[in-house]
């Protein structure tokens, strides 16, 4: 069984037959702990794949801190640039899940909103030296922001995934990002038009681009990808292969992860190609339970995809 979600930093899962009411103590059959976070889950993605790679972020001084930076460390990602700070928690999604696969979740931020200037400064030489920066919303906006106009100063590919996605989203982010990669909810909640089909998938796309990004990539579950380029007009359905889909959650930050390693270890690839092997890869993530436990390594993916 999988919680619906894994938003924060650290997700905790509890399961139970129903949810609880108000001021109400009810018995659960399970809990689990789980690493999530965005950013950390595709920083996880590439990294099996190959890349090197290296987080930006903070967490709290606190013994989930602790397990997360090591967990970082067990996949091969940098940790240099994870802060630990006394002043708030590491940030968490606390998960209850009844038997019906209903959730509540209540997401506490904590560290994850300290992330400030100074810590990307400190960071300029991994930003400014990398192939890609790869920047969600789950740190304050002006962060990212920020982090995606330093890459972009110094000639980096930025790859911006608005998630959780935001209807005021500051305009410079449409600007500042080469690539920007967005799933339906979060397509929806940017220009209002809900995305039920590969023509609304195409409308969506097509406004994003007029805000001023060069590529739209708008991943839609089973049915794979819709592209949308500025410099290429006709919009291009990338389907994702027929699968067995057990556990979808995670998926998108799977895809995500798996272009970054495409846009720097192949970048000769067009992109169509590369949004084709990371459908590949992200469709090899929905066949098994959890987040970053399905997420596939390199050695057992077909080696065509490398
Ligand atoms: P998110 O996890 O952000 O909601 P999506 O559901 O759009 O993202 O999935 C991201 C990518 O994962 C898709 O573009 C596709 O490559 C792959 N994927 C997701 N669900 C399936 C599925 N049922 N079958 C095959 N591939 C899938």
């Amino acid at each position: 069984l999988s919680p619906g979600t894994e938003e924060g930093s650290e997700s905790q899962s509890g399961l139970t037959t129903r949810l609880p009411k108000a001021g109400e103590t009810i018995l659960g059959h399970k809990f689990f702990v789980g690493f999530g976070g965005k950013g950390a889950n595709q920083c996880v993605q590439s990294a099996r794949l190959g890349a090197k790679t290296s987080l930006i972020c903070k967490v709290g001084n606190d013994s989930f801190g602790n397990d997360y930076v090591d967990n970082l460390k067990k996949n091969g990602i940098s940790t240099a640039f994870v802060g630990q700070t006394a002043d708030a928690a590491t940030g968490t999604a606390s998960i209850i899940v009844n038997s019906e696969g209903q959730n509540v979740i209540v997401i506490v931020p904590g560290a994850n909103l300290l992330l400030n200037f100074e810590d990307l400064k400190r960071a300029s030489d991994v930003i400014c030296k990398a192939k890609v920066v790869v920047c969600q919303l789950e740190i304050t906006p002006a962060i990212s922001l920020e982090a995606l106009k330093m890459a972009r100063a110094s000639g980096v590919k930025t790859l911006f995934n608005p998630a959780p996605a935001l209807a005021d989203l500051d305009p410079q982010f449409y600007t500042y990002s080469d690539i920007f990669c967005c799933n339906e909810t979060e397509a929806e909640i940017l220009t209002g038009i809900p995305v039920g089909n590969l023509e609304d998938a195409e409308k969506v796309g097509r406004m994003l681009l007029e805000r001023g990004c060069k590529l739209v990539i708008v991943t839609l579950g089973a049915e794979g990808c819709m592209m949308i380029s500025g410099e290429e007009p006709i919009p291009k359905h990338v389907p994702a292969g027929k699968v067995r889909a057990v556990d979808t959650t995670g998926a998108g930050d799977s895809f995500v992860g798996a272009l970054a390693f495409y846009l720097a270890y192949y970048p000769k690839l067009s992109m169509e190609e590369m949004i084709r092997k990371s459908n590949c890869v992200a469709s090899v993530s929905v066949q098994a339970p959890g987040t970053q436990s399905s997420y596939p390594y390199r050695k057992d993916l077909p080696q065509d995809l490398f």
